[in-house]
């Protein structure tokens, strides 16, 4: 899935990625997650610029950057129904 556009909302429209500051997403992508969520490369938080995951990063969380990533739904059989990004092209 292209690094830009991912399907969002009830009616899958495709809307650019915008991270909480609201500026257009570039390279690199960074996630902040859970030791857990960066263990299984699946991050439930969307998509931020570097410079915004290093203000939300806490004690508890760590930040991944990447060129590129999935927006994978979950599977039936999944225990969490969270869709969740995947992070493709780790930096
Ligand atoms: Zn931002």
């Amino acid at each position: 899935m292209a690094f830009a556009g991912f399907p969002f909302g009830p009616r899958g429209q495709q809307r650019l990625a915008q991270d909480r500051c609201g500026r257009p997403l570039g390279r690199p992508i960074a996630f902040v997650g859970s030791v857990e969520e960066v263990g299984r490369n699946a991050f439930h938080l969307p998509p931020l610029h570097v410079e915004c995951a290093q203000e939300l990063v806490g004690e508890a969380t760590q930040v991944v950057t990447t060129a590129g990533f999935e927006f994978v739904r979950p599977a039936k059989e999944d225990l969490d129904r969270r869709p969740t990004f995947q992070p493709n092209s780790l930096l």
